[in-house]
Parts: structure tokens; C-alpha cells; sequence
């Protein structure tokens, strides 16, 4: 099996072609070291990719339902197979340390097994009809052609989460991928091709954003799945909803912890350290706030420095090292800024971890504290910067919890059963953890936010992934003869 493409292609119509334009695949930890180059595709590619796709549709949608989810194992058993060079790949393109890289491999082999089996579970249901002889069923037919948009930071989880409901679903793909991490998306299809997804069921399209927005805006596009950023997900919802298509956003997050006077910091402190600053703080349910409540602060405050400064950074290849780089300058760039910018509204930096290469994409993760007037408190940062804020009572700290647009994820630490009771209804985000980093979830409960942290739309992961990717249509049954 070929995971490691030197120049990445697109997959259209079961056909791999590099033809045109290329671009370089960068590694964040070695900018001297390129990991590849990948084709630039653009409008004509994601028009002739879709018209692949709507080909495919009739064949796959009447495919049986044992043989998508035969094709899904054999794609989890493949995806095990080649999980060490998938891992190495996704840290030379995302940064993110070997170790994170081998979890998140796992992580997409076992979404794939899950929803083979989900695919065998009848999502059908009768209902009993007040007409002698009549009954009543419904029964889900697949959405059709999806696209799917997928970001860099979870670039082999993201897009098994998306892909593997909705080819179980019967829909036929056209999957762009992340510009950050075009190889290892290439070794993913090219996994998946050879599991036997026919040829233009799961189509991949390499290229800039505006091949994505190409690709959105096709009318034939029945629905599209994406994840990223607030402005890119906004103008998809815009465009699709437009023409009633139907879509699905895994957008950003501000995400709270509040750690209670009663807290047992031995167990509170590696979770923040970990939610905020694991994979250098890229991930939508990364802890943003961290929010002590009344004399609990101080002692919170020292440990959690102990634990950043702690942190070894540097090239996730390297054994020993806790955080990678960000994924690119551009990104350090961004998160330099804020930190600035925070430091420029009177933010005071508690810790940076000590051990930090000064160069490249690497940023040492930091810890502020500060109040509500600092834009860090409010806007989201993609990186690994966390505030602790201070308040002093039980109903301070949830309204300042809930003051974000925000919604994904939070968490609470405490012993005490009326305040977790409180949190798990009162926060308002689609994740609740209790004594646990508002990071990290299981891939067969549902997954999403509230708030402006996704679309009004099904969840994904777990039992509810195939409400986004089917149709419900209810039939009445009636017996042909008169009696
Ligand atoms: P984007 O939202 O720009 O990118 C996400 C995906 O959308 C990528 O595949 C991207 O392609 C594609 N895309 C970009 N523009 C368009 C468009 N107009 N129409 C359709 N698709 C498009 O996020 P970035 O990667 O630029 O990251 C920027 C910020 O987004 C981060 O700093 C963070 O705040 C947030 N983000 C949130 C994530 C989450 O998990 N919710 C994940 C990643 C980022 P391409 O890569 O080629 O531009």
C-alpha cells in the first residue's frame, strides 16, 4: 500500500491526476524540509468531481447495506495496517506530536468499524395506522451527493467522521480536504479506493479554499458537511441553505472550565493543562477560560504554571516532546498577536513553558490571567494560550461560563452533586464534562455545539451521524385487494 505520495493528486471518477499547478506541502517543525507537493485544483475540478460523484450516486445508493458495511471494515482493517506511516505522515504535515498523530490514526480506523456497524442497525421504524390493513414505515433514503470540508487539525478523524456515515449512508462524496494537510489526505482516499469504494463514490479534490467554495456552490451539491472557522462555515451555511441544501458546521469554540473551591487540583490541573495546550491548543474544544472560583485561585494559579512551564516543546517526531508546533507561520503569526495584544490590555502571563525553540512555528504555550476585558477572554485563539479568570461565587461563574457566542464545550471541577447537576443543565454548550478536560470525546455518543459553535443540524458522531446524511420519507402501505 502506498501511503506516501511525493506529489498529491485528486481522485475523481476512481482516476488519480497531478496535472496542473503544484503547491508545497510544508512540515511546521522542519521549514527546510518540505514534506511533498500536492496539485492545485480549482473550479473546473470541483465541477468535473461532483459530476463523478452525481454518476456514482445510483450505483452506491442501490449498493446493499452488508456490502457498504463490508467495504468500511475492510477500509478500518487498512487504515489499522497502515497506522504508524498515516501517524508519521500527520505529524511531518500537522505538527502535532507522533503520539497525538498514532491516538488520532487509531481513532480513524475505529469510526470506520463503528459505522459498518451502524450501517446494519435498521434506522427504520412502523407506526400503526387507524386504517384497517394499513401500514405505516419510514424508511431513509440517502441524501445524495455530499461535500465534505475538512480542516487541518484533526485531518484524520475529522474526515473519517464525516466520510465513513456518509458512504455507510449510501451518498456518494466529494471530500476537500485542507491545504495544511494534503498528503495524508491523499493516503486516506487512496486507503479507502482500495477497500473498494467504487470509482466516483468518494471523490477527493485538492486546492485553495475557493476550490471548496466551488464546490459548495455547486446546485447539484445536496448537502455539505464542513469544519473550520466561523467565516468560512457562515458563508457555506449561506450559500447551501440557499438552494433548501442541507448543511452540517463544526465551527469554534470559547471554552470554559470552572474549577470550584472543593476541586482536587491533582486531578483538575493535568486535565486544564492538558485541554488547553494538547495539540498546542488547535482543537475546537481546546479550555480557553479557565475560571476559579473564590480562594481557590491562588493555589490553581501555581499549579497550573508549574504544569505549562513544565511542557517540552518541539518537533513532534522527537521522543520526549509534549507539544509540536502550530501548523504554520501564518498561524504562529496570528497567535504571537493576540498574546500581544492581551499583554497591550493589561493581561499579566503567568507561564510560558521554559523549554521552547524560538523559531519557525513554535510558540510556547501560555498562561494569562486577566478579566473579561481582554478580547482573549471573549475571542477565540486557535493556539496554546489559556486566561484564568477569577469570580466569587457559584452563580458568577456559570453567567461568566455562558458569556461567549460560543457553545461547544465545557467543564466543571467539583465533588458537590447539585453544582454538576446545575453545570449539566445550565452550561449552555453541546459537551458538558465533569471532572474531565473540556477536550476529547467518544466517537459513538454525538458530538456538537450550541450556540454559534455549529449549524442547526444533526450531530455528528454516534447513533445520530446518519440524520444528517439520510432522508426520512413515510410510507403508507395498503393491501392491493379489496376485502
Ligand atoms: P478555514 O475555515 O479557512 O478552513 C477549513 C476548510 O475550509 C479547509 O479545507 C479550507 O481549505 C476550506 N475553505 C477555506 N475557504 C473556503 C471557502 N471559501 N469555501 C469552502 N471551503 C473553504 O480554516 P483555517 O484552516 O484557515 O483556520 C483558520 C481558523 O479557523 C483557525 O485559526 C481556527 O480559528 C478555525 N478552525 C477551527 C477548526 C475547528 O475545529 N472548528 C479547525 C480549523 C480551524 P484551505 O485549507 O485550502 O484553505
Amino acid at each position: 500500500m502506498n501511503t506516501t505520495d511525493t506529489i498529491g493528486g485528486h481522485l475523481i471518477a476512481g482516476e488519480w491526476s497531478t496535472d496542473g499547478p503544484t503547491a508545497v506541502s510544508d512540515n511546521p517543525a522542519r521549514p527546510d524540509d518540505p514534506v511533498g507537493e500536492y496539485v492545485l485544483g480549482d473550479a473546473a475540478t470541483a465541477a468535473s468531481a461532483v459530476g463523478a460523484a452525481a454518476e456514482a450516486l445510483p450505483g452506491w445508493r442501490s449498493t446493499t447495506f452488508v456490502a457498504r458495511a463490508a467495504i468500511l471494515e475492510r477500509a478500518a482493517a487498512l487504515l489499522d495496517a497502515a497506522r504508524e506511516d498515516l501517524a508519521v505522515l500527520c505529524t511531518l504535515e500537522e505538527g502535532k506530536t507522533i503520539a497525538e498523530s498514532r491516538g488520532e490514526a487509531a481513532l480513524a480506523a475505529e469510526t470506520f468499524r463503528f459505522h459498518a456497524g451502524m450501517a446494519k442497525i435498521s434506522t427504520e421504524r412502523v407506526f400503526p395506522s387507524p386504517t384497517p390493513g394499513e401500514t405505516i414505515r419510514t424508511v431513509r433514503t440517502p441524501l445524495g451527493v455530499v461535500g465534505i470540508i475538512t480542516p487541518w487539525n484533526f485531518p484524520l478523524q475529522i474526515p473519517a467522521w464525516k466520510i465513513a456515515p456518509a458512504l455507510a449512508s449510501g451518498n456518494a462524496v466529494v471530500w476537500k480536504p485542507a491545504s495544511n494537510t494534503p498528503l495524508l489526505s491523499v493516503a486516506i482516499a487512496r486507503i479507502l479506493a482500495e477497500a473498494g469504494v467504487p470509482a466516483g463514490v468518494l471523490n477527493l479534490i485538492l486546492g485553495p479554499g475557493s476550490t471548496g467554495a466551488a464546490l459548495v456552490a455547486d446546485p447539484r451539491v445536496d448537502g455539505v458537511s464542513f469544519t473550520g472557522s466561523v467565516p468560512v462555515g457562515e458563508a457555506i451555511r449561506d450559500t447551501v441553505t440557499a438552494r433548501n441544501g442541507r448543511v452540517q458546521l463544526e465551527l469554534g469554540g470559547h471554552n470554559p472550565a470552572i474549577v470550584f473551591e472543593d476541586a482536587d487540583l491533582d486531578l483538575a490541573v493535568p486535565c486544564l493543562v492538558a485541554g488547553a495546550m494538547g495539540a498546542t491548543g488547535q482543537k475546537c474544544t481546546a479550555t480557553r477560560r479557565i475560571i476559579a472560583v473564590g480562594d481557590i485561585h491562588d493555589a490553581l494559579l501555581e499549579r497550573m504554571a508549574e504544569g505549562v512551564t513544565a511542557l517540552a516543546v518541539g518537533d513532534g517526531m522527537t521522543d520526549g516532546i509534549g507539544i509540536g508546533p502550530l501548523v504554520s507561520t501564518g498561524a504562529r503569526e496570528e497567535v504571537a498577536g493576540a498574546l500581544a495584544n492581551a499583554i497591550s490590555q493589561g493581561a499579566s502571563v503567568v507561564a510560558a513553558a521554559a523549554d521552547s525553540p524560538d523559531e519557525g512555528c513554535f510558540f510556547p504555550p501560555t498562561l494569562l490571567s486577566g478579566d473579561t476585558s481582554l478580547s482573549i477572554a471573549h475571542d477565540e485563539v486557535f493556539g496554546p494560550i489559556s486566561t484564568i479568570l477569577r469570580v466569587d461565587s457559584e452563580d458568577d461563574a456559570f453567567s461568566l461560563a455562558n458569556a461567549t457566542e460560543f457553545g461547544l464545550s465545557s467543564s466543571v471541577f467539583t465533588n458537590d452533586l447539585w453544582r454538576i447537576d446545575r453545570a449539566i443543565h445550565e452550561l449552555e454548550s453541546g459537551i458538558v464534562k465533569v471532572n474531565a478536560p473540556t477536550t476529547g470525546s467518544e466517537l459513538h455518543v454525538p458530538f456538537g455545539g450550541e450556540k454559534s459553535s455549529s449549524a442547526h443540524a444533526p450531530r455528528e458522531q454516534g447513533d445520530t451521524a446518519v440524520d444528517f446524511f439520510t432522508r426520512t420519507r413515510s410510507a403508507y402501505i395498503r393491501p392491493g385487494t379489496v376485502r
